[in-house]
This record gives C-alpha cells, structure tokens and sequence, in this order.
C-alpha cells in the first residue's frame, strides 16, 4: 500500500540544508550512509543482527492491531532494512543471498520505507515485549533519517523545520505575535486570580529558562497557564527565550542534523540567558531529544536540564493545591514511560489535584501510543493516524465515564482530540497536566507567592 503522505519538493529540501539525490544516486548514497550509520550507531547493528522472528512483538504492535497491514508488525517493518543491510554487510547475505533474508535495492525500496517507517509511532512498546531487547523503533528512526539525507522528507516536516530555523519553534510565531499573546496570557490570570502572574520573556539573568511547546500558546494555552501559575506560587527566577521557544524536537523524527540543531538552539539560549537550569515543557520525544542529545552529542553544559512535571512533582509540598472533583485519566505518552523516566511523576501531580486518578490499562512501561507519536500529525495520514489511536481509544472507552483525559505531551493533545472523536467520545476533554495544577491552585496558599 502507498503512503498518501506528501513529500516535500526538492527546493523546500534544499531550503532546510538537505540534498535530494537525483533517481541513480538514490541506492549508492543509500548504501554509503547506511554503512557510516552503522558505524556511528552501535544499536542499529545489533537491532538489525538480532531478531529471531519468535513473534513475540507483533501483537503488541498498535499499528499493526489497528491497520491489519502485515507490513506493519515489528519484524516485518525491520525487515524493509534489514534485508538489504544483509545483502550489503554481512559476509552470508553477500555469499548466499535470499535464504538469509538478504536482498538488494529495488524500485520499491524507497517507497515501502517511506509507507512503513512513517507508520511506525517509534514508540518503543515491541521492545518492551521481545525477549531479546530488539527496538524497532531504532530502525525506525534510522531508516527515515537515511530517507532524509536522499532528500526524502514529509512535506509537514519540511515546514516545521523551516518553521524551526527563522523562528526557533514549530509554528513559526514571531516575537511580535508571542508578545502579544503573552500580554493576552497574564490578562486572562490577572482576571482569574487578581494577582499579576507573569510569563517573563528573554529575562537575562533568570535561575529556570523554562521550554515550552509553541502549541501552548495558541491552542494549549491552559498549560503555559499552568506553569505559570506554578513559578509564580513559588516565587521562582523563570524566563522563556523567544529564540526556542519549542520543546519539540523534530530533527528526531527523521534528520540527525536537525535534531543536533535545535539542541543548539536550546544550549545556546540557557548560556546566553545565564540560566541555571533548563525546564522541558509538557512534549514527549522533545524530552526524549533533550535527555539524549544535549551533553551526549556536543558535550558537556553548566546547567541542569529537568522536565517540568519532574520539577512539579518534587514541588507538590510548596503548592497549596485543592482537589478538584473530577475523575482524571492518565494516558502515559510513550516517550515519557519507555524513554523519559517520567512514570510516577504525573501520577503524584494529578493524585494531587484530582479527586479519582483512573489507570487505564495497560499502562506505564505498557502504554499504548496515542497514534500521533513520532510527528505523524500529518492531515493527509488521518484515516491512518485514526487507525493507529485505535488501540488508545479502547483502552480509553474500558475506563468508563472520565472527565478528562490528560495527557502530558503536546503530540498527544494534537492527536487524541481526532481519535476520541472518530471513535465516539466526541466530549471527552484533554489536556496537559499542567494545566490541572493551574486549576487546582490556591495562589495566595502557596508558598513562596510573591
Ligand atoms: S515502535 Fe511502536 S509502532 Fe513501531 S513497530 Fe514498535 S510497537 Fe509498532
Ligand atoms: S519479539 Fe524480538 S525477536 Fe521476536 S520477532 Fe519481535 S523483534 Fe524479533
């Protein structure tokens, strides 16, 4: 099946520092990269050396479970890559070909990469269940970043990258329009609470710069206000940067390069703001991005780098927070649960805040991705985003009658909206989990208010 996924043109490529290769370069660049690739990341080699076909991953698979496409379980969707790595660099797929899996580059090669690497969510679940340890999300990630350096790359993600070079976030908001929105913010909590709560921008000289999504300034608004609410309860030193104003890193998603560069982005900020320690907002592989790339891929920093629901959860003694009377569900995105550490942490926060915290199940290390992860938030994917929520929406539906669903990540509040929807939950509200601290706050109770 081809992808309905539109690829971006190769001056928009160009436009964001890649190099499309013409049709004949497409297999010896393919192969040279693929080589310097396993050079350069040791757990694809052992990824692609060692699965057994036991099976065990498969229907753990929500894209598999929910598209029915054999080309989506996990070892097949490894295979697309592996084949050709046997055919290429292993001395039994060079001497004895197709009997050990090994095949060569054909004319469909790019284009069952480009359907089954983009619906793969990275999220890691089959890796919880395989006995071995194989992650296919790994191949995944590496296999779109090989389509990347052949200029290969979503149309969607073509224009959140450039988005990200002229304005340092996804949306590409000026600073004029985030002045403005900011000035909008405070209005609205100094209506709510009588208080001036600030959201400082480009303070120099702040403890926390902390990193939003650029979401929360449009369409996530009660989680900036949440956070906001929070640093000032405590009376917190805290700045955005108008330079990165964005957790989100989709340079993970499908092009090293990228991802190296917005970490710049988010280094260069704190240094040049004097911050001492840098909050990641409510985004999944963001925080994934931040915790792997910021002293791993250029070395060591003077400030310590914390996700905020971290930060909020070691903080719940300084909020006076009441219980609001809601029965709250928790959806643990992927890349907090099996890539972020970041499991009790929400629990804490909303045990906090609400009156009934509902597990679904399963959850934690065993939740099932929204659909959306991995940046698949493309419109033209939606009858398959839909299907790849299917899952997330069963699990929703066995909880019962819930208030809200939160969901601490950005991609998942994009995309959990549609598959509610779709899947006849059409009110069900969600939202971060920040945005239940904001609620639950008594500001003048707090500690430390200013
Ligand atoms: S990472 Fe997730 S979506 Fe991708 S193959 Fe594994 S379970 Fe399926
Ligand atoms: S569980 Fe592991 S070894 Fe078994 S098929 Fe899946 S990836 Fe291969």
């Amino acid at each position: 099946m081809k992808s309905p996924m539109r690829l971006a043109k190769a001056e928009d490529v160009r436009a964001i520092g890649l190099a499309p290769a013409a049709e004949e370069e497409r297999k010896p660049r393919l192969l040279a990269k693929l080589k310097e690739l396993r050079g350069s990341m040791r757990s694809l080699a052992v990824m692609l050396d060692t699965c057994v076909k036991c099976g065990n991953c498969v229907r753990q698979c929500h894209s598999y479970l929910g598209t029915g496409d054999p080309l989506n379980a996990p070892p097949a969707r490894a295979d697309l890559m592996r084949k050709l790595y046997r055919r290429h660099f292993t001395l039994a797929g060079r001497l004895l070909g197709r009997i050990t899996g090994a095949e060569d580059f054909d004319a469909q090669t790019l284009d069952a990469w480009l359907t089954y690497f983009y619906q793969c969510n990275e999220c890691r679940r089959c890796a919880v269940f395989c006995p071995l340890g194989v992650d296919t999300a790994e191949v995944t990630i590496a296999g779109r970043h090989l389509l990347s350096e052949l200029g290969m790359v979503p149309r969607f993600m073509q224009q959140v990258a450039l988005n990200l070079q002229k304005t340092g976030n996804n949306m590409g908001i000026p600073k004029p329009a985030l002045l403005d929105s900011v000035e909008f913010l405070q209005c609205e909590m100094l209506e709510e609470t009588g208080l001036a709560v600030k959201i400082p921008v480009d303070q120099a000289g702040s403890e926390i710069l902390y990193i939003p999504s650029s979401a929360d300034f449009f369409t996530n608004v009660d989680t900036i206000i949440g956070v906001a609410k929070m640093f000032h309860a405590l009376g917190a030193s805290w700045t955005i940067s108008s330079a990165v104003l964005e957790a989100a890193n989709f340079g993970l998603l499908f092009n090293d390069s990228a991802m190296r560069a917005h970490n710049r982005r988010m280094r260069q900020a704190a240094e040049e703001l004097g911050a001492e320690l840098v909050l990641q907002g409510e985004c999944g592989h963001g925080w994934r991005a931040a915790r792997l790339c910021t002293e791993a891929a250029s070395g060591p920093v003077r400030f310590r780098l914390m996700h905020v629901l971290d930060y909020t959860a070691r903080n719940l003694g300084r909020l006076a927070l009441r219980r609001l009377s809601m029965r709250v569900a928790l959806h643990d995105p992927c890349n907090y649960a099996r890539a972020g550490d970041l499991i009790d942490e929400p629990r804490r926060i909303l045990r906090a805040c609400v009156e009934e915290l509902v597990e679904l199940a399963p959850n934690r290390e065993e939740t099932f991705c929204c659909g959306g992860g991995s940046g698949i938030l493309m419109d033209e994917m939606m009858e398959i985003r839909l299907k790849l929520g299917k899952k997330k929406a069963e699990q929703i539906q066995a909880a019962g009658r819930i208030d809200y669903l939160a969901a601490g990540c950005s991609i998942c509040k994009a995309q959990l909206p549609h598959v509610a929807a779709h899947y006849g939950m059409p009110d069900l509200a969600i939202g971060g989990v920040m945005d239940l601290v904001g609620k639950a706050m008594d500001m003048n109770r707090s500690t430390g208010g200013v």
